[in-house]
């Protein structure tokens, strides 16, 4: 491991898939990152625009807007400024069961003070562990496409059921737009992956699990013109800022990493991930940071000398038995688990390569 080469901007290094460096050693992702930034500055004055467009298409309805609820800090942020510019959302939250109780209080708070309609929906929970098991006998690296797929796919349903044409999300540019490299995570919308995992390890079918498909999204945006906004977009969103905002109006209560809001998700990040698969996402999300300007590479550096993600060797130790007592796994079933080599989802059915045709086909007609 002596010959990873890290770039002389970011924290980005050879372990990303993709990887080249120019003469004074700066990488493509930042180089990439900072064109995308820079656009982006220039848009700003669009939002007036944005808000006309999304009351014209909710006059008359109960809501003009669905904005998804984690319970972090981007769409915690995204509903303030939603509710900020009188704009009527549908809240609509994802269970899967593994919430944090810091993630669930910090919902609670900002639902309640701003008087919203909130929309829980709930996967049941054997169902899901079923589900989660299935892929982890895979071997392959997205186990949270599983949350994501249904994320989507529960957001789309509520706005194409309520009649609601804008789905504000908190997706941003400013901290997650740079290119995650492809041996990180996988392709979202692909039901077909999921689908063909659960019936090879489990021979199971879904009943609760709201699923999505390529061509479901396709049918989403062509055919009942629903639009995907990454609303802090048109924001100069800075993490911290917004995280002031959050704690005196609402309580909010931060979380140490990105994507925290999950137990889970914060065990395969900072476990699973870096063990199994030798990947530390830290590494993306700090860059990203670095680029924007709302974080000094110094810092980075010396966060990404501690082995794990975790602030402390109990909060990892907690967060393993949690784990292993939810999923009903012995320890050494983790570590059998760890220890086996990792598969491509590619080693599966895939709707991936159908997706690409056919976003070519949509970028070259519009
Ligand atoms: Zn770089």
């Amino acid at each position: 491991m002596n010959n990873i080469k890290i770039c002389s901007r970011c924290v980005m290094d050879t372990s990303a898939e993709g990887i080249y460096f120019n003469d004074n050693s700066i990488c493509n992702y930042c180089l990439e990152f900072e064109k995308k930034l820079n656009k982006l500055k220039k848009n700003n004055n669009d939002i007036v625009d944005l808000k006309n467009k999304i009351k014209l298409s909710g006059q008359n309805k109960e809501y003009d807007c669905v904005v998804g609820l984690s319970g972090g800090v981007d769409s915690c942020f995204t509903l303030h400024k939603v509710f900020e510019m009188g704009l009527r959302p549908l809240v609509v939250h994802m269970d899967n069961g593994w919430n944090s109780e810091l993630a669930q209080n910090n919902i609670e708070n900002i639902v309640k003070k701003l008087n919203l309609d909130l929309f829980t929906y709930v996967i049941d929970w054997n169902e899901y562990k079923n589900m989660m098991n299935s892929f982890f006998d895979s071997d392959v690296i997205d186990i949270e496409l599983l949350m994501d797929n249904a994320m989507l796919s529960v957001n789309y349903q509520q706005a194409s059921k309520n009649n609601i044409k804008y789905i504000l999300a908190g997706t941003n540019t400013a901290t997650e737009g740079m290119a995650m490299p492809n041996n990180m995570n996988w392709f979202k919308y692909d039901k077909k992956n999921i689908l063909n995992i659960l019936k090879i390890y489990g021979n199971q079918k879904i009943k609760s699990f709201p699923i999505i498909s390529t061509i479901d999204l396709i049918y989403y945006i062509l055919f009942k013109k629903i639009k995907w906004i990454s609303f802090l977009d048109y924001f100069n969103y800075n993490k911290k800022e917004s995280i002031e905002t959050l704690k005196s109006q609402y309580n909010f209560k931060p979380y140490p990493y990105k994507h925290y809001e999950s137990v889970f998700t914060r065990f395969y990040q900072g476990y699973i991930l870096p063990k199994k698969f030798k990947v530390d996402k830290r590494k993306l999300h700090f860059s990203t940071l670095i680029i924007s300007k709302q974080m000094q590479r110094d810092d980075a550096l010396k966060q990404l000398t501690s082995q794990h993600a975790y602030l402390s060797d109990e909060e990892l130790q907690n967060d393993k038995e949690y784990f292993l007592k939810k999923m009903s796994w012995s320890e050494e079933k983790l570590q059998n688990y760890l220890n086996r080599p990792a598969r491509s989802h590619l080693s599966y059915p895939s709707e991936k390569k159908f997706y690409d045709i056919a976003l070519k086909f949509y970028n070259f007609f519009k």
